[in-house]
């Protein structure tokens, strides 16, 4: 059986995207206990963690810093991974799904949200950037609230 070919996010309607979000605002780093030294994280797994011990981030889209240790780079395999463009940091991992009009959650693959509790406290509901462009491309009105 011939493998499917992988989806391409549409990289640049993305990065516009992450652009304009970003000037929303300076970016916040994300919320830490206060009893945590700056420089260092903790990881997903509860670990303290030295920031500079913690691998890079890169979804191709935004470079930031992952917040699974070295020891946790299974942790959450094969879930789909939401990366805060404000935080440049993992903030949800979803097990793959099929949301509203067809669009997808895959495995293992990054989408991005215009903001998480770590950096808008008061925040309802987050914007997945990749749901905007797809809606966009098929002609769909977005609604957030489905
Ligand atoms: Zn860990
Ligand atoms: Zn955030």
């Amino acid at each position: 059986m011939a493998e499917e070919p992988p989806i391409t996010p549409d990289y640049d309607a993305l990065a516009q995207m992450v652009q304009a979000y970003g000037e929303m605002g300076p970016p916040k780093p994300p919320a830490t206990p206060l009893d945590l030294l700056p420089s260092t994280v903790m990881c997903a797994c509860n670990k303290v963690v030295e920031a500079t011990d913690m691998p890079a981030l890169d979804t191709g889209v935004v470079r930031g810093m992952d917040n699974r240790c070295e020891g946790c780079e299974n942790l959450n395999k094969g879930m789909a991974t939401l990366v805060c463009v404000r935080c440049k940091t993992p903030v949800m991992w979803l097990e793959p799904h099929e949301a509203s009009a067809g669009f997808l959650f895959e495995a293992d693959k990054f989408y991005h949200t215009d903001g998480c509790p770590g950096c808008k406290p008061n925040l309802e509901k987050s914007t997945i950037l990749e749901q905007i462009v797809f809606y966009r491309k098929h002609d769909i009105p977005y609604d957030p609230e489905s």
